[in-house]
């Protein structure tokens, strides 16, 4: 309301802030926004910000998408509202403060491709149930430096020096992690740890958990920020699930739990199998039914499916398992209050959002439906006759969430919809393009 927004406003002012940058992140993950002048901010956000509803259909690449209500339908606007709560000061760019939007159709009706709203879709059905959802987000990304030995002109940061876990200058050799990490802390981001992963350049920065739509919120701003840290320091920062032939991708674990009102661990019985609750064992059991509509949403690009294998630490096969790494979903040893699952199956290219929305979503038909998990996995995975492999490509995925009508149902079946329309229209425009690795294949010998 608009007391609220001159009271923000004031206060800003008073913090010699000038400009407000409004974002909200589109249907892949990016963020979009504008930057408004503090001194007309009251003003400028009384109805919202309007936008061209091309935000939801442009592609990187610049393609711009027909979803439903959009191109065919002249671009009319949607409406980003400022969620006020969430103003936090730009440590790096002084005078800035970022506020995160929910996004409105022109008749006030929540927008359904909105990400976050299909998140606070889903959270009201656990609120229904008595449940909060509680989300611990772990993101790997590489850092890249320019060069001119590579064709993309990139090549990793650090090339050569760091191993996993591998601290401090070794394998970070111009503190590019740690300042991130410090400035990370500074935008109030809640980040606890960062860490060197297995590739030379890779790295991961662990947030710690909080209800399902800060978790998400604060996984969008990280990524944002991380690309935006490493672009002032003429590095390239890629959550890109798989950029290197003969390195492992980068994963989205997420760390699921939830607690009654009072507060009670949910997936915690000292009396149940593994030391879980019926609801914890069907959450499993609800991820692992829906796994392959997750990975649409969890896996969302081209490249995701050349993360999956076989002795990667990331998963390919739909299975669960104690304390387990090579498995899909793992249960980490703690219980009580940190009786959770993690899921293992997203990569960095995915939407906060809607990797957290459809985990939850799964979860929480698992419960509804009390479902019981198959075996789990004992000793290290990968054994293809012991359980079903993951989708092996994008279409096979997408059309498993178009065909999984309980997951659409719970996210929003417009929302869905629009989607599957984006990603139909990535995958026909790959199919025209003509890769390096056929150039090689077959320009010489054949
Ligand atoms: N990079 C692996 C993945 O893609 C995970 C490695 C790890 O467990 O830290 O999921
Ligand atoms: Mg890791
Ligand atoms: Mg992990």
């Amino acid at each position: 309301d608009a007391s609220a927004m001159e009271a923000v406003q004031a206060d800003l002012t008073a913090r010699e802030i000038d400009v407000v940058r409004l974002g909200y992140s589109d249907l892949i993950g990016a963020e979009r926004g504008r930057d408004l002048l503090v001194r007309r901010f009251a003003r400028t956000v009384g109805h919202g910000v309007a936008f061209c509803r091309s935000v939801y259909g442009t592609s990187p690449m610049g393609d711009v998408v027909d979803i439903e209500g959009g191109l065919s339908a002249g671009l009319p606007d949607v409406i980003a509202v400022p969620d006020l709560s969430t103003v936090q000061e730009v440590p790096w760019e002084p005078g800035v403060a970022h506020v995160i939007a929910d996004v409105f159709n022109p008749d006030g009706s929540p927008s359904q491709e909105s990400p976050r709203n299909v998140l606070r879709r889903v959270i009201d059905r656990f609120a229904a149930l008595d449940m909060q959802p509680m989300i611990g987000p772990e993101l790997e990304f590489y850092v890249l430096e320019p060069s001119t030995d590579t064709p993309n002109g990139w090549r990793r940061y650090g090339e050569g020096t760091g191993n996993v876990y591998t601290a401090g200058y070794k394998g970070d050799p111009e503190n590019t992690l740690l300042a991130s990490l410090r400035r990370l802390d500074a935008y109030g981001l809640d980040v606890v740890a960062a860490n060197h992963e297995f590739a030379s350049g890779q790295f991961e920065i662990n947030l710690w958990h909080s209800g399902a739509l800060d978790a998400a919120d604060r996984a969008f701003r990280f990524k944002t920020a991380i690309q935006e840290l490493a672009r002032m320091q003429n590095k390239l920062a890629t959550f890109m699930a798989k950029p290197f032939n003969d390195e492992g991708g980068s994963g989205f674990h997420l760390h699921f739990s939830a607690w009654s009102s009072e507060g009670a661990a949910l997936f915690d019985d000292p009396a149940g199998p593994d030391g879980l609750s019926a609801v914890g064992r069907s959450a499993i059991a609800g991820v692992l039914a829906h796994a392959p509509a997750l990975a649409a949403l969890l896996n969302p690009t081209i490249n995701s499916y050349k993360r999956f294998g076989p002795d990667t630490l990331a998963p390919w096969l739909i299975d669960w398992g104690l304390d387990n790494r090579s498995a899909m979903v793992r249960i980490p040893p703690e219980r009580g209050r940190a009786a959770r699952l993690e899921l293992r199956l997203g990569d960095a290219s995915a939407n906060p959002y809607l990797a957290v929305a459809a985990l939850m979503g799964a979860a929480y038909l698992g419960i509804r439906d009390k479902l019981e998990p198959p075996a789990k996995l004992e000793g290290y995975g990968y054994d293809v006759s012991k359980a079903e492999k993951l989708p092996t490509d994008l279409p096979t995925a997408i059309a498993a969430l178009e065909a999984d009508t309980e997951l659409a149902e719970m996210l929003g079946p417009q929302f869905v919809a629009a989607f599957v329309a984006y990603k139909r229209n990535e995958i026909e425009r790959f199919s025209q393009w003509v890769t390096d690795w056929e150039f090689r294949e077959y320009s010489y010998h054949l």
